[in-house]
């Protein structure tokens, strides 16, 4: 493995009760003070964090499957990214880059730029959620073209705001009750081949799609196509090959803005700079958070020169977007990602996971498929592999028989039957080894 260094012991660790004392006590303290609309999927309280393990406040060692839903790929506490912000704070905190401007920025979107597919010129603005970069995505290509309507796909997640409540496809616990949503947004079929009721290849899966916009919308009143090139809360689901390249091509020739969103996906997580590399896709804009940061809020959009720069100036913003303190951060984690060939780490993590898990798809007649790139990695939970109905509670419980033995791992999926797997790309590989091997149990006890 490469030279990537650790504070913490990297072991999975349990001192006996689950949840220990204190992490109760912190339950009961928080039931009185924080709603019950915001849930924790680990009932335990973390006190430190580094590499592939979580230490929570009764000095349990956790493998951590989760990197904070997708965020720290370079561990939680990466040593360029604490001295970073370490140090940046020392100098200032925040100024407001539309206010007193500083380089912090600019060095972000120079280094966007350069990651980023495509080598055309680029513009970059930068903001601090993944909801807010992708409601600014479809302000630019709106701006941009002059039209209103935006395509999204069946089982998207894009956020949690109002915009991005209407781009997302499930309904709870995201919508249900948070209406009346943006309008000008339109559904279509999404690629997901181990759903498809018959063969069906990417091209088609492509086509599909845009018949149904060509007939609800029409090509020329469309702003923007949206979309995860593998979608994340949906279900890790991965389109067939040669969906997503037809897609951008018929927005290439019908004038719309091809969005990706690799919020989740992008930063190394999938063996590539981003997901769309794998097939050569070059957006027009991306929507960039999550793992851009080491755990730092920071997020972006980037894209075309000419479509960032049709917004009249003053039109985009906001008064912590690019904070300092998170650009240092973001430097600090894509170099980290460099040094630490953390591509290749993902790749590997692959490797170890097919290897575990995939034996299990003829083994167990619950395991449907396993499926993603990289260390996105998903298993989805099944009734039986003919019926393919989904089996969601399966999914719980072989992620909670791995939490009880010290392994953090979440679940997904628009049926809730998806268990998924995304380690920091900094997990040991004996780690990683031990925690499969508690999930591969789990999967058999279930
Ligand atoms: C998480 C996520 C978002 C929303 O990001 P927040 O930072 O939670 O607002 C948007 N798109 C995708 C693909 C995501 O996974």
């Amino acid at each position: 493995m490469s030279n990537i260094s650790y504070r913490l012991p990297q072991e999975i660790r349990l001192t006996g009760e689950f949840p220990g004392p204190r992490s109760a006590e912190l339950a009961e303290r928080r039931a009185k003070v924080v709603p019950g609309g915001v849930a924790s999927s680990v009932p335990v309280y973390a006190a430190d964090a580094d590499g592939g393990v979580i230490v929570d406040v009764d000095g349990n060692s956790f493998a951590d499957l989760g990197s904070g839903i997708a965020v720290t790929s370079v561990g939680a506490s990466a040593p360029k990214v604490v001295e970073a912000v370490q140090d940046a704070a020392s100098h200032f905190t925040h100024t407001c880059f539309m206010v007193t401007p500083y380089e912090g920025y600019v060095a972000v979107a120079e280094k966007l730029a350069e990651v980023t597919p495509g080598d055309f010129e680029k513009r970059s603005v930068l903001f601090n959620s993944g909801a807010e970069a992708v409601e600014n995505a479809v302000k630019v290509a709106r701006a941009a073209t002059g039209r209103n309507a935006v395509v999204v796909f069946d089982h998207a997640y894009h956020g949690r705001t109002n915009l991005t409540m209407a781009l997302t496809a499930k309904a709870a616990p995201y919508k249900r009750g948070f209406g009346p949503f943006a309008s000008e947004v339109y559904r279509v079929p999404m690629s997901y081949p181990y759903r498809e009721p018959a063969e069906i290849d990417g091209k088609e899966a492509a086509e599909r799609a845009i018949l149904q916009i060509e007939k609800q919308i029409g090509g020329q009143d469309v702003a923007a196509i949206l979309i995860e090139p593998i979608q994340g809360e949906g279900g890790f689901i991965v389109p067939a090959e040669g969906f997503l390249p037809r897609l951008a091509e018929w927005a290439r020739e019908n004038g719309v803005v091809f969005i990706a969103d690799e919020v989740q996906a992008g930063f190394c997580r999938t063996g590539k700079w981003f997901a769309v590399d794998h097939e050569g896709v070059e957006p027009d804009l991306v929507t960039l958070a999550k793992g851009i940061a080491g755990g730092m809020p920071l997020s972006a959009v980037t894209g075309r020169a000419d479509l960032l720069d049709a917004v009249g100036p003053g039109g985009l913003g906001g008064t912590y977007g690019g904070n300092p303190v998170a650009c240092a951060a973001a430097l600090a984690s894509i170099e980290t990602m460099e040094e630490w060939n953390l591509n290749e780490r993902a790749t590997a993590i692959e490797k170890a996971i097919r290897g575990a898990i995939e034996p299990l798809v003829t083994e167990s007649d619950i395991v449907g498929e396993v499926r993603g790139r990289g260390a996105m990695m998903a298993i989805e939970f099944v009734a039986d592999s003919d019926s393919k109905t989904p089996h969601p509670s399966a999914a719980k419980d072989v992620a909670a028989y791995c939490l009880e033995r010290g392994v953090a791992i979440l679940t997904c999926g628009t049926y809730g039957n998806i268990v998924r797997l995304l380690p920091p790309l900094t997990i040991s590989d004996e780690l990683l080894d031990e925690a499969l091997n508690i999930l591969v149990e789990g999967i058999r006890s279930v």
